[in-house]
């Protein structure tokens, strides 16, 4: 709880600023709804996408015996995972797992699809840290959380 205190959400705040600081001055181009309605909808999806792509690229790269060794082995400290272990990362894991937010400086995109993508990785990193499965809907009904495996990992 401390390590996402103290330097998760303050990170996850100075990229939303920069973010929203860069998209407001016209340093990177924006479209907004009305103008490309369709493009607009398929980043809403591509949030989904840019956001498991760029977690296995870095959780890749953070498993480097030497990032390992002195960044990512902060996170897997949790070996028994709860929701607080979902930010508990090394400042420089904080910063690289909140990079996803880049890639709508790339991608024609818009501010708020960015604050979406940076929401999507801070609450979404829940799941995989909770340990269920499925998610039941019903007696006979349940989906997949994909996230079962993360928490296996730790
Ligand atoms: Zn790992
Ligand atoms: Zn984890």
């Amino acid at each position: 709880m401390t390590r996402s205190m103290l330097f998760g959400v303050p990170i996850w705040s100075i990229l939303q600023i920069l973010m929203l600081w860069t998209f407001s001055n016209g340093y990177i181009p924006w479209i907004n709804f009305s103008e490309n309605k369709i493009w607009i909808i398929l980043m809403i999806l591509f949030v989904l996408i840019i956001n498991d792509f760029h977690f296995y690229c870095i959780h890749r790269l953070i498993h480097i015996p030497i990032l390992y060794k002195w960044v990512h082995s902060v996170h897997h400290k949790s070996v028994n995972p709860s929701p607080w272990s979902s930010l508990s990362m090394h400042p420089v894991e904080h910063i690289l797992y909140f990079g996803t937010v880049f890639w709508h400086f790339l991608l024609p995109s818009n501010p708020i699809i960015a604050l979406y993508q940076l929401h999507f990785a801070g609450f979404g990193a829940v799941p995989g840290h909770i340990g269920f499965d499925k998610v039941e809907i019903s007696a006979k009904k349940a989906f997949d959380t994909h996230a079962y495996m993360h928490y296996l990992h730790h």
